[in-house]
């Protein structure tokens, strides 16, 4: 894919499918923007490896991607199966769900959490796998173990995820395990860090402390997979960066049948604040195993670039699936049939609402004046970024082009809709600025002599100094 192939980006979980150079290499040529790496999978050298991996690749290639480190948060999964191969749960049958480190297998499931005998009781549903499993806890039996009735088998295997959706568990929103998942991922090349499981704002606030000693620079996506947290979008939208639309355990704690809906108000909610929104989980699921997808997955894949996504997201697909490649190539592809078509909503969203400022008003502007000289293309100078989102988040169709002399400004807006970031050394003179980011776009191509292009920018080299909007002529004035 080339620079403005497609507005939408795509973010692709790293895993045994995809941890190689060679593979890594293919994603990003075929369309990733952002790799995901999941903590509640490998240790810290493998992530270590791959982190290197990726940015030895994309130094080769010349290009800039994020990296999103996925905390684990406190996700309640089983334990190790025999072999680790998968095990079957029939309908109707007793299991004992225990917290003793065994083996789990069709009667008893290990899961890593201590105090289940303490806080879940009689009546309460447990769901297995992603709600593949779905058990009744009938008592308490010998050693504190759950025992529960078989409401709907399924197949579950090692480390699966464990929903208690009737039950409101003590487990802290950082656990140890994601605390010292921090401690290594605040050393390393990452510009996202996501936070599972979050329930209230305060869950944000704790984990931005942590960050803020040591990299102001990381960005948060706060992932709404509990219905609480969807509820209190707002109040978790005034502290994070962004969100995740994580719909594998929102729709087993909320149901599936809401989630459609969900997703569609978590959009409208983070493009009106101008946070950054990924849509996760089960986009292109078959592929896992077959090489194209359901008429259904790529139908949901074009309705959440219709929604107003800045990303899509890959899981088990790249991560793990017999065909990493395809899934991502196939995503691509639905984006570019999805933006050519009449259903993207090009409507300046209202930022004013929420935060008047000189950016939003400049912003605003420049795409008016852009698409009245027939789409010209809209530069931004920006030192943090925010510009930029601001002008991704008025869903500007033509290229946006955002200059920055922070390295980690330019790798994190490959997650922001319709932006290509290109790194540009700081330089105080504007005149000496403009003209430096011209030469870029015109060495690559992007534009020719006499061009029009539109710019903003500041006339002083500080944060928050986005105080002019220019329309000049490539080569010209
Ligand atoms: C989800 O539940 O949709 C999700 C993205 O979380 P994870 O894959 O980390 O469980």
């Amino acid at each position: 894919m080339k620079a403005f192939d497609k507005r939408v980006k795509i973010v692709a979980t790293i895993g045994p499918a995809s941890g190689s150079s060679s593979v890594i290499r293919d994603l990003i040529q075929k369309g990733v923007n952002v790799f995901r790496l999941n903590f509640s999978h490998g240790d810290h050298e493998t992530h270590r490896n791959t982190i290197r991996k990726i940015r030895s690749v994309t130094d080769r290639l010349g290009v800039d991607v994020a990296v999103l480190a996925d905390l684990q948060g406190p996700k309640i999964r089983t334990r190790a199966t025999e072999g680790n191969r998968p095990v079957e749960v029939k309908t109707g049958s007793l299991v004992r769900i225990t917290s003793r480190n065994v083996i789990s297998d069709a009667t008893v499931i290990s899961v890593d959490y201590g105090k289940l005998a303490k806080e879940v009781g009689a009546g309460q549903q447990i769901m297995i796998n992603d709600g593949a499993i779905r058990l009744k806890v009938t008592g308490i039996g010998k050693n504190g173990d759950l025992i529960a009735k078989v409401l709907s088998g399924g197949e579950y295997a090692s480390h699966k995820g464990v929903n208690f959706p009737d039950v409101d568990l003590s487990i802290p929103s950082l656990t140890r395990k994601d605390r010292s998942d921090l401690d290594f991922i605040l050393k390393e090349d990452i510009q996202f860090i996501a936070l599972s499981f979050v329930r209230k704002a305060q869950d944000v606030i704790s984990l931005r402390k942590i960050i803020e000693k040591k990299r102001q620079d990381i960005k948060i996506i706060a992932k709404i997979e509990k219905p609480e947290a969807a509820r209190a979008i707002d109040s978790i939208l005034d502290h994070t960066d962004g969100i995740m639309v994580a719909r594998g355990d929102l729709g087993v704690e909320a149901t599936p049948f809401t989630v459609p809906i969900l997703q569609k108000e978590l959009i409208l909610h983070a493009n009106a604040r101008a946070k950054l929104v990924i849509v996760a989980t089960q986009m292109l699921e078959s592929m896992i195993q077959h090489p194209l997808p359901t008429r259904a997955e790529s139908t949901d894949v074009a309705n959440a670039i219709i929604d107003g996504t800045d990303a899509i997201m890959l899981s088990g697909e790249t991560a793990m699936g017999k065909y990493p490649g395809e899934a991502v190539a196939t995503m691509a592809q639905i984006v570019q049939e999805t933006e050519k078509s009449r259903f993207i909503n090009h409507d300046m969203v209202d930022l004013t609402r929420n935060d008047r400022s000189a950016a939003h008003a400049l912003c605003e502007a420049a795409v008016w004046a852009g698409r009245d000289l027939g789409g010209i293309p809209l530069c931004v100078f920006t030192l943090s970024g925010s510009t930029a989102l601001y002008l991704s988040k008025l869903h500007y169709e033509a290229p946006i082009i955002a200059f920055s002399p922070e390295n980690q400004v330019v790798k994190m807006l490959s997650l922001a809709w319709n932006i290509t970031a290109v790194p540009l050394p700081f330089i105080t003179d504007i005149e000496e600025l403009h003209t430096s980011g011209e030469a870029k776009m015109l060495e690559r191509k992007w534009v020719k002599r006499g061009d029009f292009i539109g710019i903003i920018s500041g006339t002083n080299s500080i944060r928050g100094a986005t105080n002019t909007f220019r329309i000049r002529k490539v080569g010209g004035v």
